[in-house]
């Protein structure tokens, strides 16, 4: 994929407007895992077409922000992963389960009751939606194999989560593969369970990673953080300053890992030992309110670059945006966009 030096992108989602989604609902319940209709102030015979004009706006805010590789801002989205793992073949369309969210809270989830498998394309249309909407390069996410599987209540696999990460990660094959098909420049997948679950991870992790992206062939993403700034703070969590499952991952098929590091200010040293990947840097703090200065930004990318060499490097925010408001979160990209291209002068003179 042929870019400039330090390029610019975004975890995945971007704020949602108030005429869209209930945003008070939305900061006062775990990231859902299950469908949560009422989360949507819009009707359901509008919905789609509601969600078509937020995306529009997500997709403008990035183009002005100056962000090199723009999302859809998974404007359609409860949450980051439930768009597809309650889509999938396999799961309980009458009733959910229960399973311990990563801050230790029983969550509705999804209940698998049969073979994972994929029924239908799911975001597919999405990407079609973004590629006929932007000359920028795109991103699409979708939930990693390994999360679904730690965010599912299994009622069929008898306890075998490896068996049960596996086919998740061949349903993700079929719908990765399709992204690409349908114009995705980078398809990312979202595992921020293997960081919570780090133990579990690192016995089948890259295994299941590695089944998910089988033949495929263009840029492959993997996001890891934390948790959401805005929900870690509501559970009144604070966060490690380091990953317990990150250097496993240079063994992987992925081309890009997309890691938060700014919020928590990760020892940067870690970037060593991921020698074969590009790194999708968090430069901008999801938890502070106030928009970082183009300067602050540049400080934390030159702090990388004393680990990594600027053409591994990408710049991205901690997190997804889901919880900002708009002018922090547009506020934040265009910092980023302005500190990337400061470092970047400096480098190219
Ligand atoms: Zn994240």
């Amino acid at each position: 994929m042929p870019q400039k030096l330090l390029p610019t992108t975004v975890v995945g989602s971007y704020t949602q407007p108030d005429w869209l989604i209930d945003r008070e609902n939305l900061n006062t319940r775990l990231p859902p895992r299950v469908r949560v209709q009422e989360l949507w102030r819009i009707p359901p015979e509008f919905l789609e077409a509601a969600q078509d004009d937020a995306t529009l706006l997500a997709i403008r805010d990035m183009e002005r922000a100056g962000i090199d590789i723009i999302s859809d801002g998974e404007a359609r989205r409860e949450s980051y992963s439930n768009r597809v793992s309650t889509a999938l073949g396999g799961i309980d369309t009458e009733s959910h389960g229960y399973a311990k969210d990563r801050s230790g809270r029983d969550n509705p989830v999804p209940r698998v009751i049969g073979k994972i498998h994929r029924a239908r394309p799911i975001e597919v249309s999405d990407v079609e939606f973004l590629r006929a909407n932007t000359d920028r390069q795109i991103k699409i996410t979708l939930p990693g194999p390994f999360t679904m599987t730690q965010q599912a209540q299994d009622d069929y696999y008898g306890g075998d989560q490896r068996a049960m990460a596996l086919d998740y990660a061949r349903a993700v094959n079929e719908e990765v593969k399709d992204m690409f098909a349908a114009g995705a420049d980078v398809v990312q997948i979202d595992e921020p369970y293997m960081q919570a679950r780090a133990e579990i991870a690192r016995e089948f992790a890259v295994e299941v990673i590695g089944e998910a992206l089988k033949g495929v062939e263009g840029t492959t993403a993997l996001h890891m953080c934390f948790g959401y700034a805005a929900i870690h703070a509501w559970q009144g969590l604070g966060k490690p300053d380091a990953y317990s499952f990150l250097p496993e991952l240079n063994e992987s098929a992925i081309d890009q890992i997309s890691i938060e590091a700014a919020q928590p200010k990760i020892d940067l040293a870690v970037l060593e030992e991921l020698p074969d990947k590009t790194i999708i840097l968090g430069v901008i703090d999801n938890d502070d309110p106030e928009i970082e200065s183009p300067e602050t930004v540049a400080a934390r990318i030159r702090a990388a670059l004393k680990h990594i060499s600027p053409d591994r490097l990408i710049l991205a925010p901690d997190c997804g945006m889901k919880y900002m408001s708009r002018d922090v979160a547009f506020g934040k990209l265009k910092s980023m966009a302005e500190g990337a291209a400061i470092v970047r002068e400096e480098i190219e003179g």
